[in-house]
């Protein structure tokens, strides 16, 4: 016998746990989740960065319109501040100085940044000391996300309004009969007036298994490893380092450095692990701009970007399955946009207008429907 609930969301990353915690102030909701615990894919492998202007204009409305959010959550959401200065400087390398002046010119981009002198940016990170650089730009108000926090902070809030996690419950039947969703997960079965497709790298697939058409939704690997701080140096307060073209960053994390090859391959949904290649050119690459070498790598990991055509998210009714709303397509940026998508997936979900606020930060519906990528 299948239970009645008003949602059942797919997906306990950050975008299904968040959009659930806010919808369960408006319904009853239950939230599947494949794995034995939220978080276990690209959510729980990220870089927890905050920039307000990293990733494309619609990126940049979520992540403006989720800043206060993040920097004030609600009384008794997190134990600790969710996020604490870091500051990005993006450097532009020699003969590459048109790709930051082009990058720059872009409204927010001025808005958002300095540009420094390469005096400035190697006083800054003195392993760039030798680097073959041309130009540099600062944002300040780029922060380091408590991404577990984040998560864990949603997750009570929504256990609080009577939401509940079904976890090591794959969703494999999403049927639609009369007016309603059956979801068959696990040994459960869920009838909804709404299915949330929060299932990030598979939610073509889950659309698939509703009788729903894609909508061209690519995973794309990215590498990240971890490697000890260069000797002699304090990085604690160093800023992220990160070419503007995207070929290679650098961060703090934990007392070790963080570091990626900005790699973007596209691969099918699945458990990324890192290739080896992709972790020998993440070293290469950091040797080479800053002359260090690297004894050892502590860890590496890779985790799933997941992009639309347009790479901007897609948040809304699917125009053809009624009841059928997707919460997909974040790319690199689902931590830093999460408060603000969520706001509106739960807003759009239960026939509201967007929050006043997400749309004086330039959110804009139309440029996220999920109806524009039909043809
Ligand atoms: C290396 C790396 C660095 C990143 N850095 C940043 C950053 O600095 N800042 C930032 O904002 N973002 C960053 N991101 C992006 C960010 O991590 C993602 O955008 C975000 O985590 C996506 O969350 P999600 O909930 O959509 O996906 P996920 O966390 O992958 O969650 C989807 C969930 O759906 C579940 N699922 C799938 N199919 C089913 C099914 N049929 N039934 C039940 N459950 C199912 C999966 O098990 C999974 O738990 C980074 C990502 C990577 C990989």
């Amino acid at each position: 016998m299948a239970e009645r609930v008003d949602f059942v969301v797919i997906g306990a990353g950050m975008a299904g746990v968040s959009a659930a915690a806010e919808l369960a102030a408006s319904g009853s909701v239950v939230i599947v989740e494949r794995e034995s615990a939220p978080g276990a894919h690209s959510t729980g492998r990220s870089a927890a960065l905050y920039s307000q202007i990293y990733g494309n204009a619609p990126i940049r409305a979520l992540s403006r319109a989720s800043r206060a959010f993040l920097a004030a959550p609600p009384e008794g959401f997190a134990p600790a501040p969710l996020l604490q200065p870091r500051g990005t400087l993006f450097v532009a390398l020699a003969g590459r100085e048109a790709a930051l002046d082009a990058w720059r010119a872009e409204p927010d981009v001025t808005a958002g940044t300095e540009p420094w002198t390469l005096e400035q940016a190697r006083a800054r990170v003195p392993i760039l000391a030798g680097a073959p650089l041309a130009a540099a730009a600062y944002e300040q108000d780029s922060h380091d996300v408590d991404v577990d926090a984040l998560l864990q902070g949603y997750l009570r809030q929504f256990r609080a309004r009577g939401g509940r996690l079904v976890p090591g419950a794959e969703a494999v039947a999403i049927e639609r009969r009369g007016n309603r969703w059956h979801v068959t997960a696990g040994d459960r079965a869920f009838e909804a007036d709404v299915v949330v497709n929060a299932a990030g790298a598979w939610a073509d697939r889950v659309a698939r298994l509703a009788g729903v058409r894609e909508i061209g939704l690519v995973p794309k690997r990215r590498t990240a490893l971890l490697v000890a701080a260069p000797e002699g140096h304090a990085i604690a307060a160093w800023p992220m380092v990160i070419d503007c073209e995207e070929s290679l960053y650098f961060k703090y994390d934990a007392g070790r450095l963080l570091i990626s090859p900005a790699d973007e391959t596209p691969v099918e949904p699945c458990d990324a692990q890192p290739d080896e290649l992709d972790v020998a050119i993440a070293v290469d690459r950091y040797e080479q701009l800053t002359g260090q070498t690297v004894r050892r790598v502590l860890s590496s990991w890779a985790g799933l970007r997941s992009f639309v055509a347009d790479r901007a998210p897609a948040i809304g009714f699917d125009p053809e399955a009624r009841g059928f709303f997707w919460l997909c397509g974040q790319g690199g940026y689902g931590i830093q946009t999460a408060p603000a998508a969520a706001r509106l997936a739960a807003h759009l979900a239960t026939g509201r207008a967007p929050p006043a606020d997400l749309v004086a930060h330039g959110v804009d519906v139309a440029a996220l429907d999920p109806a524009r990528l039909r043809d």
